[in-house]
């Protein structure tokens, strides 16, 4: 099906032009071939076939591509601002320009619709580059830091600079591809620090056409370096590489152990990280039940509910539980499960088989471990993988599915009695990237809001993700935050300098003192 040619694969079936698809890794502003042969398969989660083979980067290629990143920090990393800017700026542009193509391959390869990679997908992360472009331009700076003397005569100037921290290695998941490139490119290139990124092995492709985007924006050799591969492979060589000096992860709690302890392991490397798990909403008796309902259909159903921050445990008001549910099961029977490519489509397949199963599997623990299975739990269609849209009702805090991130289209709803109980029960877990309230009275919402151990708290809304808004977890769903100004500071270095001031009159007026007899 796929015919390869100098790493460049036409696919009969590809709706993507322009563009050439690349299955190769991107070094030092090439495309080159791996060393060792090894390569995986990304495949089309409508119908399971493979859409490229693509080349996975063994330890000689990451080695490779560090050595780039190390040789183009120093250049870069005292380049103008405003270079770096132009280049970021100039990656924006070209992503409008290839918004369609970006677009097509990005629901390709992941199985999201369409209108939702246009809409959002390519529009919010070329938004990205262009704010971290504005601070890259001659805002990275520093401050003076007012010091007093013990001794009267001493006089300091103490000053701080935030200088980029050198190579980062950047490891993303597959469910917002594009936009998580984003998140872990643009802050750290704007900072000046040079970046080598692994794409996950379930959606390479976006990451590989950002490769020929780079180069065409100007950006030098090794700034930016893209390699294709597995975790416990490729990923694991960038995290343990010794010229790595940051590691920036998203993706699962397990696997985050890891690269924590690779991190730590090989030269006590700082590492931020991105995780999800089971952010909870509540809906109080007062909510507006159209509204609230909305926040938790979108909340959760978003992407197929393969989103960090999915509303995943939704505490309902007993006063308004059966009403609610009620809407929440019609709301569910209107999502279109068809392909991505058409514009009616509302939700696409889930990523892989992998992830399939495992959903699968969630929604018969459910079963099992006594919930009331409202809606869906089986499969849609007969081949790729669908999931229809599924609401579990009568959820009980301690069930599996309550507590462990399913990562699909599996809604639970928890019943409440007073609202200290849900905040209670909401804040029961070692998670909190995110949670929300709905409800009409604003000193609630937000007397709410502040009891929520949660990096980001949705008040009447969710999902709203902007370049300039910071976002990360509490507790177990991790450390630092990505986007807006905050993201920057894990990328730079505070560097303290101390200077005395005291200058040679003031020296030559002391030691005349001195020999004219002082109060020796
Ligand atoms: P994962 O955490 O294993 O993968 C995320 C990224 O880490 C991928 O690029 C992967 O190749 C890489 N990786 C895996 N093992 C590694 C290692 N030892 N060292 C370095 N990098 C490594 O996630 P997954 O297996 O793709 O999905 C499993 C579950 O993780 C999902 O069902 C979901 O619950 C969760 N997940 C969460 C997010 C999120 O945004 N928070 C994203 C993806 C997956
Ligand atoms: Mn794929």
């Amino acid at each position: 099906m796929a015919n390869e040619m100098n790493g460049t694969v036409a696919v009969e079936s590809l709706p993507v032009s322009g563009l050439p698809l690349e299955t190769r890794l991107f070094i030092d502003n090439e495309f080159v071939d791996e060393h060792d042969g090894t390569h995986f398969d990304t495949s089309d989660p409508t119908n399971a076939k493979v859409i490229a083979r693509v080349q996975e980067a063994g330890k000689d290629d990451v080695d490779r591509a560090v050595k780039a990143a190390s040789r183009a920090f120093e250049g870069w990393s005292q380049s103008s601002g405003a270079f770096r800017a132009q280049c970021l700026n100039r990656l924006a542009d070209l992503m409008d320009k290839h918004m369609d193509q970006l677009a097509e391959m990005e629901s390709l390869d992941n199985g999201k619709p369409l209108t939702k990679a246009k809409e959002i997908d390519v529009p919010f992360s070329l938004a990205v580059y262009r704010y971290y472009a504005g601070w890259a331009d001659g805002k990275l700076d520093g401050k003076q830091i007012p010091i007093s003397a013990g001794n009267a005569s001493a006089n300091w100037l103490c000053y701080q600079r935030r200088e980029p921290i050198g190579v980062c290695g950047q490891i993303i998941p597959w469910n917002f591809p594009l936009a998580m490139f984003s998140w872990k490119v643009a802050p750290a290139v704007a900072a000046g620090c040079t970046v080598v990124i692994k794409t996950s092995e379930k959606t390479p492709l976006t990451g590989l056409m950002m490769g020929h985007l780079c180069k065409e924006a100007g950006f030098p050799p090794g700034v930016i370096n893209i390699l294709s591969g597995h975790g416990p492979t490729t990923g694991e060589y960038i995290v343990r590489h010794p010229m790595v000096d940051k590691v920036a992860f998203t993706g699962s709690v397990d696997t985050a152990q890891k690269v924590l302890l690779a991190a730590a392991q090989s030269g006590m490397k700082k590492v931020t990280t991105e995780l999800g798990r089971k952010s909870p909403l509540i809906v109080c008796k007062d909510a507006d039940l159209d509204q609230a309902l909305t926040v938790a259909h979108e909340g959760l159903f978003f992407n197929a509910g393969q989103s960090c921050i999915a509303s995943s445990r939704v505490f309902v008001d007993e006063a308004i539980y059966d009403k609610f549910v009620e809407k929440a099961l019609k709301r569910a029977k209107e999502e279109k499960l068809c392909s991505p490519n058409s514009p009616e489509c509302t939700q696409g397949p889930v990523v892989d088989m992998k992830q399939f199963d495992r959903v699968m599997n969630y929604i018969s623990l459910g079963k099992q471990e006594g919930a009331t299975l409202l809606t869906g739990g089986t499969r849609h269609g007969t081949q790729g993988y669908w999931i229809e849209p599924t609401i579990f009702t009568d959820v009980k805090d301690d069930m599996r599915i309550a507590k462990e991130e399913i990562f699909g289209p599996v809604m639970t709803v928890l019943k409440f009695k007073t609202l200290e109980e849900a905040i209670v029960r909401a804040n029961a877990t070692s998670y909190g990237l995110g949670a929300g309230i709905c409800s009409r009275d604003i000193g609630r919402a937000l007397s709410v809001a502040h009891k929520l151990r949660a990096g980001t708290i949705y008040v009447n809304c969710w999902n709203v993700v902007k370049p300039n808004t910071p976002f990360g977890g509490y507790k177990q769903s991790g450390v630092g935050r990505e986007l807006g100004e905050d993201a920057l500071d894990n990328y730079l270095e505070k560097k303290t300098v101390i200077v005395d001031l005291s200058y040679e009159d003031e020296k030559d007026e002391k030691a005349a003192g001195d020999a004219t007899g002082g109060p020796n």
